[in-house]
Order: C-alpha cells, then structure tokens, then sequence
C-alpha cells in the first residue's frame, strides 16, 4: 500500500479585513517535510499518519503541509498554487489511499468550497478504487461535493481542538480497512439548520460528545462528525450538520445522522449564548473575591480571523480606573518593533489596538513602561505549539498589555508569564480568544466569563449579515424545521 499525506488548511472568515495570501502561510508553516518538524494542530495528524502506515509496512508519500492563521478570503492565485502542488504529487505517485487534513471552512477567491475543489479534482485524478480520508476542524462547513468525492470525513470531537491526533488515528484506521476491503464506508449528513458555537468543556456538549463516543462503541456506526459549522463564513452551507459513516448502510447512516442532529436540536435553550456585555462582566470583577477572572473577549479571537487588536475591554478597564489587569495578545508588528528598538525597561507613548480596520474600535493612546520582551515564544494548544514571535508586556497604571508580532489567539498563560507578567497577582486576566484558553486558562481562573463583545466575529448569530445562506436557521428563527 502506498499512502499520501498532506495539509492545506486556513479557516475563512469573509467578514475580516485581513486578507489570507501566501505570506498568510508562510508565517505560520509552508513545508514538504511536516513530520519531521514539530507538529501543530493541523499537521499533528499527518505525524499520527505516518507512524500508523509505517508502522503497517506502508510506503508514505509526503506531499505539501500548509497552514494559516484564520482570517479574510483566501488570495486565488494562493489557493491555486497549493493546491496544484498537491495534486501534482497526487498524480505523480497515484497513493492507495490518499489522507488530507483540511480546514473545511475555506474560501477563495471564486471558490466558496476549497475543500470540495481540492477532493473533486483529486477524486478525478485517482478514479474510485483509490481511498480519499479527509480529516477536518469541527468549525468546518460540510458540503456535498465532499461527500462525493471523499471516502472518509472526520472532524474534530473536541473544543478547544484537543483531540486532532486522535480522530487522525481513526480516519487511519478506517481508511486502511476501506483500502482491504474489509468495510464499505457510506456517509450521510443531517441539516440542523443551527448557527452558534457549541463549547464541549461543559454541559450539555460534554455530554454529546460521550454520547458520539458511546454510539460508536456500539458497533452499527463506524464514526459521528458533529460539524459545527464556521458561523463568519459566508457561503451556502454555513451551519452544523451532523454527519454519520456506516458500512454499507446508508439509511442507517441517514438515521443515525438525524437522530443526533435532532439530539442537539433538542439542545438549543441551553446552549444559546446569553453572555454578560464587558460592563456587566466587569461590574462582577469587581464584586469578585476571588482572583483573578479570566474574561473572554469572544469577538476578538485571531482563531477565527478578528485582528486582534480592538480596544473594547481595554478601555472600560482605563475608564474604569481599575488596577491589576491583565489583557492580550494584542496583534501589533509595528509596536513591537519600536519596543525591541528602546528595550526592556523603557518608557515611550504609544498608541494601542484600533489600527486594523473599523471593526477594533478607536486606538488608545497610554504612556507605558515596557516590562519584558521575548523572541520566538510560543504557547501550547494540547500537544501542538503554536507560534507567537515576538512578545512584548507593557505596563501602565497596574493594566498589563501583552503584544505580539504574530497575529495569534491567547490560547496558554505562558504567552504572559513566559514575559514575566504574574497572573496570579492580577484581578482579572483578559484573554482574546473564543474557547481555546479554556483548557489553558481554566485552571489559574477564579472564574471563567464568556463576554458578548463587539468586533470581527461577534456572537450574535441571528445577525450576522449573511448574502449567501438562507435566512432559516436558528437563532435567526425560532423553529426553521416549520418553514
Ligand atoms: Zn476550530
């Protein structure tokens, strides 16, 4: 058997100003050798792949490994180039079975489904004897023309994203049993007709996810996805689906398929995202007696393609006058700069956040000592290190500020302490990040608030201004199953 691994990967969010080009990938990781560098989140599994096959005997063919900070449309002729490099090695060494790890929310530029683009042509390339397993991010938009062409889709479990190795090591297995014909994978998926994010550290999610689990345990079903759906993607099959595999039985498949989608249906009250606005959050800080809070500023998250540089929070924390705050990572290449220029222990003015585009807010302009600086940090997500570049602690009236020079979302405390910045001295500790820091996070926090912020990917879903999906959906509608 020969197998061939790659990863294209970049989660779309067309409302954000940042375009994603090459340079986008480049700073993150462009590479032909993945597995032998150190892994992250998306291409941990091609690590997992290639243990697994040659573990087996196998031949492994090692094609391209590109990832992205999520943030605005992908540039076209980006795209193109990456995914023809891909399938180029796909032609040339016509693999057995060809394993793929991708985003599932991408958009291009004149194509609103990277996925199903790169699946079709591959699947043409390959004919039907070859076996193709895609493994996704849950926040990923599944559509028919990946189902049609893939084999096998699997998409994470777990948010924050902590079991990508995992569900690496199951589409392995499958893809292998499909490869000798010992199963015949069918799939199918089930419209929930639900946008919203569906945290999995706590009730009721928590719960779904041992349920998938269990049901697979029970043997008539080969996995369950719940797809969540990427809410800041503008394309037509923006929402959560839920998808079942079976052997052979594709009204099994549809059944089970319908049966937990209308399980998470029945899950809608709550899981809605009723969240204090940041002056309500911050009126219980100061009510708090234990420390420090850790606040979501939700809206921000460089994860799903917001700046990470608006400056809400920051200014009711100075309008506030409030003392010991921790807030970061504020995206700022520029600042970051004129502080590796003056130096640790400097004081300079300096104008914070607000410089991306409309949806930041205005800028703040602080005088600030600078604290500490570091190059080359990164901070752990599970087992995966994701990069941070250079970091910056600023301070100024007992508010701290972390800075880096690699837009990235606050996924672990050591983004500030690994600068010397003492969060268990700190009131509250703000982190710019949807649902990563949780697992990070959580541990060091008094308590943990989710704020309803405004920015790039604010968490109001029965809003957000949708020109390309159909209005019937919750929480848009209350009940989209009677339309
Ligand atoms: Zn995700």
């Amino acid at each position: 058997m020969k197998v061939l691994i790659a990863c294209l990967a970049t989660e779309t969010n067309t409302f954000s100003p940042i375009p994603t080009g090459t340079l986008a990938f480049e700073e993150l990781a462009v590479t032909r050798s993945a597995t032998s560098e150190p892994a992250n989140l998306f291409s941990a599994p091609l690590h997992e792949w290639r243990r697994l096959a040659e573990q087996r005997g196998w031949a492994v063919v090692e094609s391209l490994s590109a990832c992205a900070q999520p943030s605005g449309t992908t540039i076209k002729r980006a795209y193109e180039a990456y995914r023809d490099e891909i399938l180029a090695d796909v032609q040339a060494h016509m693999p057995d079975i060809f394993l793929i790890f991708m985003h599932g929310a991408m958009i291009a530029e004149g194509y609103e489904d990277c996925e199903g683009d790169l699946l079709a042509r591959a699947r043409a390339i390959l004919g039907d004897s070859a076996v193709i397993g895609m493994e996704n991010d849950l926040h990923n938009h599944l559509t028919q023309a990946m189902l049609d062409a893939a084999n096998l889709i699997v998409a994470f479990k777990e948010y924050p994203h902590t079991d990508s190795t995992d569900r690496a090591r199951e589409l392995f297995r499958m893809a292998a049993d499909t490869a000798e014909a010992k199963i015949d994978p069918v799939m199918r998926d089930y419209d929930c007709r639900m946008i919203n994010m569906f945290h999995t550290t706590r009730a009721p999610m928590q719960k779904f996810v041992a349920d998938m689990q269990a049901r697979e345990a029970m043997g008539d079903v080969l996995s369950l996805s719940l797809c969540h759906g990427f809410p800041w993607g503008d394309c037509e099959r923006v929402g959560a689906r839920m998808l079942a595999i079976t052997d052979g039985n594709a009204e099994r498949a549809s059944a089970v398929a319908r049966e937990f989608g209308e399980y998470l249906w029945s899950l809608r009250q709550q899981i809605k995202a009723d969240w204090p606005t940041i002056g309500q959050a911050f009126d219980r800080v100061e009510a708090a007696d234990a420390f420090p809070v850790v606040l979501a500023d939700f809206a921000d998250n460089a994860g799903g393609g917001a700046p990470a540089d608006s400056t809400f929070v920051l200014q009711e924390v100075l309008k506030r006058g409030l003392r010991d705050v921790a807030i970061g990572i504020f995206w700022d290449p520029v600042l970051v700069r004129m502080c590796r220029d003056v130096g640790v222990g400097g004081r300079m003015q300096v104008r914070v956040g607000g410089k991306v585009g409309a949806m930041s807010g205005d800028p703040v302009d602080i005088n600030v000592t600078i604290c500490g600086l570091k190059e080359g940090m990164s901070q752990m997500m599970g087992q995966s290190a994701m990069p941070m570049g250079t970091g910056v602690w600023l301070e100024t009236d007992g508010v701290h500020l972390i800075l880096s020079d690699k837009r990235t979302q606050a996924f672990h405390p050591t983004a500030f302490t690994d600068l010397g910045c003492d969060l268990a001295a700190m009131r509250a500790v703000v982190v710019k990040s949807s649902q990563h820091f949780y697992a990070g996070f959580a541990p060091i926090a008094s308590e943990v608030i989710y704020m309803a912020t405004p920015g790039a990917i604010t968490p109001d879903y029965a809003r957000i201004p949708y020109a390309k999906r159909d209005p019937n959906y919750w929480p848009r509608v209350e009940n989209p199953f009677q339309n």
